[in-house]
């Protein structure tokens, strides 16, 4: 899985404060991978990777950031600019044009969409004007139904165009119009002029061109044709619930500098959410939410930050690794939430210690450490830095004083042991990039 291997290639930069050529040409090489896999046009993926190498290499990674989250923040900022933002819908009355080929998802969209619009407490209305497929009105007359929306259609009318401005008078006390057309296998030039022809009748506030998540390379030129005839404002990209990422959908955004407005994920009228940059290219890298890791990074930094501000990462060094250094440790990485769900997402931990040290090390519950921190709460500064001092009658002292039993209180010496050992194994490192890891 592409996601899985890009998250080893980040996990390389660990520890790492400073970021090689090499390293970024590994990286950029696994996303090229992963947005290739996923159908993004060649070009874009070229200058995506080039804008992450230069910046990745020229930009100095702020205070307090590793060389992976560095590098993370960077790779994600560019892809949010790639995709965009999603197409603005203000929730007010407005008609929508729905256009593309034969099977992209039109009819299912219109009726998904007129759904979405009614739960957001608006009056929509489904306007039916394919009369090229057989079996179109009743198709979008059953969606609509579901969706529980008004709709209009004429099966008896042959002209599309008579049928779209039939339809909007006739749903006139409809806040939201959306129109639906016919499609084509391929482009074709009555296709084109039909659309051209029904969006003249209409006068639609947006037109949005629907796209199936498995389109590839045809993106490019579907879009230029829809976007000459009648304006491109928006993308809707369906069948997301497939095995296709939908990467091909970027390059008719690209084309069209347009947005994207909704994804399609099923085949109910509830499948369809708005579209939102982190979770697509999420998606798109197979990877965990890119955007909500950051966040929780830079959060626990910041916090560690302002609490702990007696707390000097070099003494760790100079001195001897004490259980205020593990606590310390312990309190960041909680603060970063459930511990299974951090270690999922990837790559983040910020210049945690602990993040440095080898699993069996780390092996500690969110329900563990937390004892851990209440146990530690208990304790006197002395024996907080001189863990040594701590025997049985203190043991017994800090159980009482903590709520917690004397096996819990050896425990956490046992792996206050296991974790200084660990430590040593650091040692060996200059003593300036060992100070300059433990500053990130
Ligand atoms: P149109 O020709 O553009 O109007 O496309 P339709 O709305 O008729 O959809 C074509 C087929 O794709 C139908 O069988 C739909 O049920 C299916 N479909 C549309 N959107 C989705 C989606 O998001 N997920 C899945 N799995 N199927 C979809
Ligand atoms: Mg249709």
């Amino acid at each position: 899985d592409l996601g899985s291997s890009l998250r080893g290639t980040l996990d390389k930069l660990r520890g790492k404060s400073r970021i090689s050529e090499e390293d970024v040409d590994e990286v950029v090489k696994e996303i090229q991978r992963s947005l290739l896999q996923a159908d993004v046009d060649t070009s874009l993926v070229m200058e995506l990777s080039d804008d992450i190498s230069s910046r990745a290499l020229d930009e100095e990674p702020p205070g307090g950031t590793t060389a992976r989250d560095h590098v993370l923040r960077i790779v994600y900022e560019e892809l949010v600019d790639l995709v965009g933002e999603s197409t603005e819908l203000p929730l007010e009355e407005q008609t929508i044009l729905l256009a593309g080929l034969q099977g992209s998802g039109k009819t299912t969209t219109a009726a998904k969409m007129a759904w979405w619009f009614s739960k957001k407490g608006l009056r929509p209305a489904v306007i039916q004007t394919d009369t090229f497929r057989p079996g179109a009105y009743d198709q979008a007359k059953q969606m609509a139904d579901s969706a529980e929306v008004s709709f209009y259609g004429d099966p008896d009318e042959s002209d599309p165009v008579a049928i779209a401005r039939d339809g909007l008078e006739a749903t006139s006390d409809a806040e939201v119009h959306i129109v639906d057309t016919a499609g084509r296998h391929a482009l074709e030039d009555d296709l084109i002029d039909e659309i051209e022809d029904i969006e003249d009748a209409v006068d639609p506030d947006r037109r949005l061109l629907v796209l199936d998540a498995a389109i590839g390379q045809g993106a490019k030129e579907q879009a230029q044709r829809f976007d000459d005839a009648i304006g491109i404002d928006g993308v809707v990209i369906t069948k997301l619930d497939g095995t296709a990422k939908g990467g091909g959908a970027l390059t008719a955004v690209n084309e069209t500098e347009s947005t994207i407005a909704f994804l399609g994920s099923g085949e109910t009228v509830k499948d369809i959410e708005r579209f939102e940059p982190s979770g697509f290219i999420s998606r798109l890298l197979g990877m965990g939410d890119l955007k909500q890791l950051t966040e929780r990074v830079e959060r626990a930094m910041e916090e560690t930050d302002e609490e702990e501000e007696d707390w000097d990462p070099e003494d760790m060094l100079q001195g001897e690794f004490t259980l205020k250094d593990m606590r310390h440790q312990m309190k960041a990485l909680d603060r970063m939430g459930p511990l299974g769900q951090v270690m999922d997402m990837i790559p983040g931990m910020g210049g945690n210690i602990m993040d440095q040290l080898p699993d069996d090390a780390m092996d500690v519950t969110q329900e563990r450490m937390r004892t851990f921190e209440t146990i530690m709460d208990s304790m006197t500064e002395g024996e907080l830095e001189n863990p040594r001092s701590i025997g049985q009658s203190r043991t017994e002292r800090i159980a009482r004083g903590s709520g917690t039993s004397e096996d819990d209180i050896r425990e956490l010496l046992q792996q206050y042991r296991t974790m200084s050992q660990a430590l040593k194994q650091f040692q060996g490192m200059g003593d300036s990039d060992m100070q300059r890891m433990m500053k990130q």
